[in-house]
C-alpha cells in the first residue's frame, strides 16, 4: 500500500497541480529557450543550502523560471570539484519518476540534468 502511493504523482492526488509531463514541457522550455540559471557558485556549505532552500520556499510553486533560476538547473550534467554533479546520482532523484524529490523543488528532472543543490 505505502509503495503503491509513493509511485504515485502529485497530480494524482493534487488535482490543482499540474501532471508531471506538463511541468516537465515547460521546464524543458524553459531551458531550451536559453533561461539563464545561477549555475555557479555551487551550494557547498550547509549554509549555502540552507540560503537558497529558503529563497525557493519565498518563491510561489508556479513561479517557474525564478525557481529554476535559483536553483541553478541545467539540462546538462554540471561537473565541480572533479565530480560529475548529475541528477541521476542525486540523493533526491527518482528514477522510475525522472523527479526531483527535494521538498521545496519537487520538478520533473532528467538523468543528465544538474542543479547547484546536488547531494550524493
Ligand atoms: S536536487 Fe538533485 S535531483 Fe534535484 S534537481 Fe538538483 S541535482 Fe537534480
Amino acid at each position: 500500500m505505502v509503495q503503491a502511493l509513493a509511485g504515485l504523482a502529485l497530480a494524482d492526488v493534487n488535482p490543482a497541480r499540474p501532471s508531471d509531463g506538463t511541468l516537465r514541457a515547460e521546464v524543458v522550455r524553459f531551458l531550451a529557450s536559453g533561461l539563464k540559471t545561477l549555475v555557479w557558485p555551487r551550494a557547498e556549505t550547509s549554509d549555502d543550502v540552507n540560503a537558497i532552500v529558503a529563497s525557493l520556499a519565498r518563491i510561489a510553486p508556479d513561479d517557474l523560471s525564478v525557481r529554476l533560476t535559483v536553483v541553478g538547473m541545467t539540462d546538462h550534467v554540471v561537473e565541480a570539484h572533479g565530480m560529475e554533479q548529475a541528477c541521476e546520482t542525486c540523493m533526491y532523484y527518482l528514477q522510475r519518476r525522472r523527479f526531483c524529490e527535494l521538498p521545496e523543488l519537487m520538478l520533473p528532472v532528467e538523468a543528465d540534468w544538474s542543479c547547484g543543490l546536488w547531494r550524493i
